[in-house]
């Protein structure tokens, strides 16, 4: 399996090449170079499989001869372990012809731990074949950092290095992070926002010798094994309600577009699915391009469900790509112009084609809190900030459409203890093994706001892992 860059002008890649790369050199992202292909006897032979298992089948369609299949296997089976439900991403009914599928139930109670559980393992594999080992850092505001530190504590090739800006995530999110304590974390407190601790993070990787000394590798959201591997919960949901026989339809709350993107790769590989619905909180680019062709960036505005306080969806590229044939020229000619203008000019005719599929949809703070008590009143099930938009998302859509409609979530109730208890009245408890997070020793060090000192702190704890590691 090769990978192409949705810009035309980078190396074309296998999977190991892209797991490292990430971004491709053009700015572009990388996607496969032809979709694989599933018929409804392939799908139906992945019926009933335990989850770690059709994780596998799936993601070594996109491996290809990379990485041989009992290593994928393995990968899959260790990555989904530990998480807190047997079936892994669990399916229950809402209504009559509406369900949702948890995507919850990992180390840190969001669905980016779907991925970054199976991409941590599989970076890890690929660089000791490589002999290489690499140092990994990034910013965080709260979920990303931990998901990332969660998929990568303990493994041998990577150090993990997260900048967090000190006392202002919430102490949930600090703790899922401060208290891991695999010798090849760190967590750094900046004395700053969390724009600064970006900022160093690009300082890090823009000091060319630093970069070259610690060979840093980005924490990013846009690195192809992402997408691949939250493919197969889309496959599991349709397969247990009929599928491939019968058609589904998916609601997805949505910021960056990768787990719609995800969804919409299914499709593409053959799965019956008929609607996608794209969920937006009052940062709604995404509702305004699905309603009336208008892509345009606004200024973000903080809502109740932060991981979709978005200007610019970045995976939204790989599905332009498609819509415009593939034809990468005219890809890359349209980012251009949006990163100029602000403005994403997608031709009328790629509009009405992906129109005939998604549908938009939007959900302000006061929507978001009444559709969560709506839903606890008439079920008894608590839905996260973030899910709650997607399950009103689906209940939105047009009636009669006549298939099952699965809307996605994102995110364990008791990450947004607040939100929830304005609306029902009550907080939801912390699952049973993180219901002592906050008894747990943190270890994190708190540094100014300037570059040399977290260079040191990067330094040394690459030395002392490269030490213990024999070299
Ligand atoms: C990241 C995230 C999302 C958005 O997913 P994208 O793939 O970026 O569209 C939604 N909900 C939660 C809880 C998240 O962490």
């Amino acid at each position: 399996m090769r990978y192409i860059s949705t810009r035309g002008q980078a190396p074309v890649r296998d999977f190991a090449g892209v797991l490292l790369a990430g971004l491709a050199e053009d700015g572009g992202l990388y996607v496969p170079e032809a979709w694989p292909q599933l018929g409804p006897a392939d799908w139906r032979s992945l019926r009933g499989l335990p989850y770690p298992a059709l994780a596998a089948r799936l993601l070594q369609s996109f491996v290809g001869t990379a990485i041989a299949p009992e290593v994928v296997a393995a990968i899959c089976h260790d990555a989904y372990a530990g998480f807190g439900h047997p079936a892994v991403v669990p399916l229950i009914q809402l209504d009559t012809n509406l369900f949702v599928q948890e995507l919850f139930h990992g180390p840190t109670l969001a669905f980016k731990d779907m991925a970054m559980s199976v991409r941590g393992r599989l970076f890890d594999h690929v660089l000791e074949t490589r002999g290489e080992r690499v140092t990994i850092v990034g910013a965080t505001s709260g979920d990303t950092g931990s998901a990332a530190i969660e998929a990568f504590a303990g493994r041998a090739r990577a150090d993990i290095v997260i900048l967090h800006p000190h006392n202002r995530t919430s102490a949930v999110q600090r703790r899922q992070m401060t208290t891991v304590q695999a010798a090849n974390v760190a967590n750094i407190a900046i004395e700053g926002t969390f724009d600064d601790c970006q900022d160093l993070v690009k300082a890090l990787f823009a000091d060319a010798a630093f970069r070259a000394e610690m060979r840093l590798s980005a924490v990013n959201s846009i690195n192809w094994a992402r997408i691949a591997a939250q493919i197969p919960y889309y496959a599991a949901a349709a397969l247990a309600l009929g599928g491939p026989e019968r058609e589904v339809a998916f609601s997805v709350p949505t910021g960056n577009f990768g787990n719609v993107l995800a969804a919409w790769s299914a499709r593409r590989m053959g799965l019956p699915v008929a609607r996608l619905v794209v969920g937006s909180n009052r940062n709604d680019i995404l509702a305004r391009f699905l309603d009336g062709n208008d892509m345009s960036m606004r200024p973000v505005e903080p809502s109740l469900s932060p991981s979709m306080d978005i200007q610019v969806s970045s995976n939204f590229e790989r599905l332009l790509f498609e819509l415009l044939d593939r034809d990468a020229a005219a890809t890359a000619s349209i980012m251009a112009g949006f990163r100029q203008t602000g403005r994403m000019a997608v031709p009328d005719a790629a509009w009405h084609r992906v129109r005939t599929l998604m549908h938009g949809f939007r959900l302000d703070d006061p929507g978001t809190e009444a559709e969560i008590a709506r839903l606890h009143a008439a079920t008894g099930y608590i839905a996260d900030p973030h899910s709650a938009v997607g399950i009103a998302a689906a209940r939105a859509l047009p009636a009669g459409h006549g298939v099952p409609t699965v809307a996605v979530a994102t995110a364990h109730p008791a990450k947004f203890p607040d939100a929830i208890e304005r609306a029902i009245g009550q907080r939801p408890a912390l699952p049973a093994r993180l219901a002592d997070l906050f008894q747990r020793e943190e270890r994190f060090e708190i540094l100014p706001n300037a570059l040399a000192p977290v260079q040191a702190a990067v330094r040394a704890l690459a030395r002392r892992n490269a030490a213990r590691a024999g070299g």
